[in-house]
C-alpha cells in the first residue's frame, strides 16, 4: 500500500488533503492523472449502468436537502452521529440539515418528478454519481475509508414479484464492469444480521486490497422501504392499481474502484536488466492513451514532426501527451508509472519514411510502424 500511495503522490494521482498543514484524516485530493483515471471509470460506469439500457435515467441531486429527507429515510435515527451536521441559512432563519451519507435518497425523493417527466413503465431506474459524506470514526487505508467520497448509484424500480430476476441482472452487470476495469472481485452473500436495516438481500463485492479483503461495492434489495418511508407510489396502468415498487440498488464507490484499479495494476518487474514499476491499466481507463516523443529535444525538425503527430492523434484521442523532458529512458519510466499503454518516438528515419517507433508498455517491445497505422494500433 505504501508503494501505491507513494506512486500516487509522485506522479500526480492523489495527494493528502491539506498536506502543508499536516493533512486532515479522511480527506484526499485528486491530482491531474487521478482526475482523468477517475473520470474514465465514471464514464464507463455511465455507459454500462445507464446508457446501455432502456428506461434508465440520469440525475444529479443536491448534497444538502430538506432535513425531512434523512429523517424519513431512517438515517438520522440509525446513523445520526455519523452524519455531518450543517447549518443552512443565517441569523434567525437557520435550519439544521446534514450532508448526504449516500446519493440514493436524492433519487427516491425525485421519484414522482421522474415519472411525471418520462412516464416510464416498470422496471425503470435512475442513476447518479456524486459525493457522499460520513463522519467515519476511523478513516484509514488511503482512499478506502474516507469522510468525503464519491458514489455511483442506481435505484432500479421493479414489481415485487420480479425482484430476483433484476437482482441477478445487476449482479451480472457489476461483475462485467469489474472485469472491464481489470479488477477481480469476490462475491459475499451478506448474512441477515449484518445487512443494512432496509435490505432483504445484499451481496458485497469484495476485493483483495493490499491490507486484506474488504468491500468494494454493494448490491442490495432495498424492498419498498424507501418509497414507503417517503409516501411515494406508482400507478400501474396494466392492472389499473397503485403499487409501491421495490428497489434493487447497485452501489459503487468511485474511490474504492480507483484504489482497486491501482492495486490490480501496480506491477514491479525487470526490463532490460533494470527494475521498473508500471501500472498495467486497461487501455480504456488509462489517463494517458499514448505519449509522443521527439528522440532529441534540441533538433527542431524532430520536435516539429513530433508535434505534428501529437496534434493529429489528439484530434481522435483527447488524452495524448507530448513529452520531450530528459532522455528517452526517463520518459519511458515516467509513462510506465502513469500506466500509458503506448509510447511513440519520432527519430531521423521518421523524417525520411514517415515511420515511428511504437513501444508497448507491458512488454517493453518496440516495433516500427507507419504513422498512418497509429490510429488503428492505439484504438485496438
Ligand atoms: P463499509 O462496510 O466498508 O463501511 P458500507 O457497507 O457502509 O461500507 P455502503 O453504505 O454500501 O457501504 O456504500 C456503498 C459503497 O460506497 C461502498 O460499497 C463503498 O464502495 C463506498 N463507501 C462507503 N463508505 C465509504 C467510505 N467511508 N470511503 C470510501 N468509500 C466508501
Amino acid at each position: 500500500m505504501e508503494k501505491i500511495v507513494s506512486l500516487c503522490k509522485r506522479r500526480g494521482f492523489i495527494y493528502p488533503n491539506s498536506e502543508i498543514y499536516g493533512g486532515f484524516a479522511g480527506f484526499w485530493n485528486y491530482g491531474h492523472y487521478g482526475v482523468i483515471l477517475k473520470e474514465n471509470i465514471k464514464c464507463l460506469w455511465k455507459q454500462r449502468f445507464i446508457f446501455d439500457h432502456e428506461n434508465m435515467f440520469a440525475t444529479d441531486t443536491s448534497i444538502i436537502s430538506n432535513p425531512k429527507v434523512l429523517e424519513a429515510s431512517g438515517h438520522i435515527s440509525n446513523f445520526g452521529n455519523e452524519i455531518f451536521k450543517t447549518e443552512v441559512g443565517t441569523g434567525e432563519e437557520i435550519t439544521i440539515s446534514h450532508l448526504r451519507p449516500e446519493t440514493a435518497q436524492g433519487i427516491f425523493v425525485d421519484f414522482k418528478n421522474v415519472i411525471d417527466s418520462h412516464h416510464p413503465k416498470l422496471p425503470f431506474g435512475v442513476g447518479q454519481i456524486g459525493k457522499a459524506f460520513r463522519n467515519e470514526i476511523s478513516p484509514r487505508d488511503f482512499i478506502f475509508r474516507q469522510r468525503e467520497f464519491e458514489q455511483m448509484e442506481v435505484e432500479y424500480f421493479v414489481k415485487e414479484a420480479e425482484w430476483e430476476k433484476y437482482f441477478e441482472m445487476w449482479r451480472e452487470i457489476m461483475n462485467k464492469f469489474a472485469e472491464e476495469i481489470g479488477v477481480k472481485s469476490h462475491e459475499l452473500e451478506v448474512p441477515v444480521d449484518e445487512r443494512a436495516h432496509y435490505s432483504k438481500r445484499t451481496i458485497d463485492f469484495q476485493f483483495d486490497y493490499p491490507f486484506g479483503r474488504g468491500e468494494l461495492w454493494g448490491l442490495a434489495y432495498r424492498t419498498d422501504f424507501d418509497l414507503k418511508n417517503h409516501n411515494l407510489d406508482y400507478f400501474d396502468e396494466e392492472n389499473g392499481e397503485r403499487i409501491v415498487p421495490h428497489v434493487i440498488e447497485p452501489s459503487l464507490g468511485v474511490d474504492r474502484s480507483v484504489l482497486a484499479v491501482l492495486a490490480s495494476s501496480y506491477t514491479e518487474d525487470e526490463l532490460g536488466g533494470e527494475p521498473r514499476i508500471y501500472l498495467k491499466l486497461a487501455k480504456n481507463i488509462a489517463p494517458v492513451r499514448a505519449a509522443v516523443f521527439p528522440l532529441l529535444k534540441n533538433k527542431p525538425e524532430l520536435v516539429s514532426k513530433a508535434r505534428e503527430v501529437y496534434v493529429m492523434l489528439k484530434k481522435e484521442f483527447p488524452n495524448i501527451e507530448f513529452d520531450d523532458n530528459g532522455n528517452i529512458g526517463k520518459r519511458y519510466r515516467r509513462q510506465d508509472e502513469i500506466g500509458t499503454p503506448y509510447c511513440i518516438t519520432i527519430d531521423f528515419d521518421t523524417l525520411e519514411d514517415n515511420t515511428v517507433t511504437l513501444r508497448d508498455r507491458d512488454t517493453g517491445e518496440q516495433e516500427r510502424i507507419a504513422i498512418s497505422e497509429l490510429f488503428s494500433k492505439i484504438k485496438a
